[in-house]
């Protein structure tokens, strides 16, 4: 007989995006060009000559003095894991837990609350208003009404792309408690970063990604900046030798390549632009991103069938429409301007 799994775990949906094959994929917001082909080549020589048979540097602390050198802070405020997903869920396993509240605003990124119950950890979501966004007037009174141990803050936001404003991050890292993680997944695609504040904000962590804008998402590799004393825990807590030695080096000859980085950023922002004026001009509702992507509501249109017909048409984009407060909403992810192109005709053609 197999045992039955642990009670709080629910019966977990868990996380997915469709995997359908398609021509054109625009639903998991990587970045739609690979990495630069010489950094590849330059890894595929230097890992040949990595000494696999010995266990990795157990704190990577080469790679995380790149991490620190290119956030301009010391190489201890800097964790590594396999994709920002293993940061979230080491930062749960050192604050979280049984007995411990983790809080978010609602609609978000799925995973605060999926690693929340993997970890025992009670999730309570707050409301965002209308427009996606967090009220300020009695932020301070919710929050402490709820006095978390962790606090998710996605900046900008997944699935709504929106940028939240400074004065909510000011509330919330004034009120002096709780872990604030501030999820800067899509930081790049916004001028602003709480980076700058974690010297003087020591309960303030912020978690950061190479899927996105560094084109590695099939790699796993994500990290967090925090007080020393944070990070620490989160070394004695991960396990050990987490972090592969092939997967370190490339991440730390990716910084070599910034200014590629910049192109791209630039250039999916400029389509960003394009699409969401085209999305608004067939009368569609579109939040204004600061992200490799754009929510959208396609107003007097069956979102959900639209979603289908443009899979007919070989290109798949994300289904929130029967997502709590996304009623009717679709997700469109920054390709190339090819893919744009596509996915747009493929849009009037069904449309
Ligand atoms: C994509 C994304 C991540 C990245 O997760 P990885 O595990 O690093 O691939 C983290 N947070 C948000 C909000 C995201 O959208």
């Amino acid at each position: 007989m197999i045992p039955t799994p642990r009670s709080d775990l629910g019966v977990s949906k868990g996380y997915h995006s469709s995997q359908i094959d398609v021509r054109i994929r625009l639903n998991t917001n990587e970045s739609p060009f690979p990495p630069p082909a010489e950094l590849l080549e330059r890894w595929s020589e230097l890992v040949t000559k990595l000494p696999l048979n010995r266990y990795p540097d157990r704190h990577a602390i080469e790679l995380c003095k790149d991490i620190a050198r290119f956030h301009n802070v010391s190489s201890d405020m800097v964790f590594v894991a396999n994709g920002s997903n293993e940061v979230l869920l080491n930062l749960l396993l050192s604050y979280g837990g049984k007995g411990a509240k983790a809080l978010s605003f609602e609609p978000t990124y799925a995973m605060y609350e999926t690693i929340s119950r993997m970890t025992s950890t009670s999730y309570v979501a707050l409301e965002r208003d209308a427009d996606f966004l967090i009220e300020a007037r009695d932020l301070l009174q919710r929050v402490d009404e709820v006095d978390p141990e962790v606090i998710f803050l996605c900046q900008p936001n997944n699935p709504t792309g929106i940028i939240e404003s400074d004065e909510i991050l000011d509330i919330l890292t004034d009120r002096g408690k709780s872990l604030i993680v501030v999820d800067e997944a899509y930081g790049q695609f916004c001028q602003e970063s709480s980076i700058g504040r974690v010297n003087e904000n020591e309960n303030l962590v912020v978690v950061r990604t190479f899927s996105k804008i560094w084109a590695l998402a099939g790699m796993r590799i994500g990290y967090c900046i925090a007080n020393k004393e944070i990070i620490d825990v989160l070394w004695n807590v991960t396990l050990p030798y987490h972090l592969d030695m092939s997967k370190a080096l490339l991440a730390s000859l990716s910084f070599d390549y910034v200014p590629e980085m910049e192109t791209r950023v630039s250039m999916l922002i400029h389509e960003r632009e394009r699409v969401s004026k085209e999305l608004a001009v067939l009368g569609f509702t579109v939040w204004p991103s600061g992200t490799n992507f754009v929510l959208f509501r396609p107003n007097g249109v069956d979102g959900s069938k639209l979603w289908h017909r443009l899979v007919q048409e070989g290109i798949l984009i994300r289904d929130w429409t029967s997502w709590p407060r996304l009623d009717n909403c679709l997700r469109v992810t920054i390709g190339t301007e090819y893919e744009n192109d596509q996915f747009l005709a493929a849009l009037s053609n069904v449309f």
